[in-house]
């Protein structure tokens, strides 16, 4: 393997939906209700222009007792040269 990654990671992602297909979960602050959020087909649910290791929000809303709340992640975002013969450095 020869190939190294020079700088930082600064760039942005022009992209309007990104569907990941894992869930955001999170318990409502008021009554417990488990909220999960998926972001991916056939859902509806998607990260709207996505910003990459920065931190964004996503709103919860639980239909049981109308309770709104906020959640926030971040998008991690990295460039790994990796072995072709192998998988050495995928799973890190
Ligand atoms: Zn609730």
């Amino acid at each position: 393997m020869n190939l190294r990654i020079d700088g930082q990671i600064t760039g942005e992602i022009d992209c309007k939906r990104l569907y990941l297909g894992c869930s955001l979960v999170s318990n409502c602050p008021k009554c417990q209700q488990e909220i999960n959020i998926i972001l991916g087909p056939p859902e509806y649910y998607y990260l709207s222009y996505p910003k990459m290791n920065k931190k964004q929000l996503m709103h919860f809303y639980c239909s049981e007792c109308q309770e709104a709340w906020d959640e926030f992640f971040v998008l991690k975002v990295d460039l790994i040269p990796i072995d072709p013969l192998g998988t050495k450095n995928l799973s890190d």
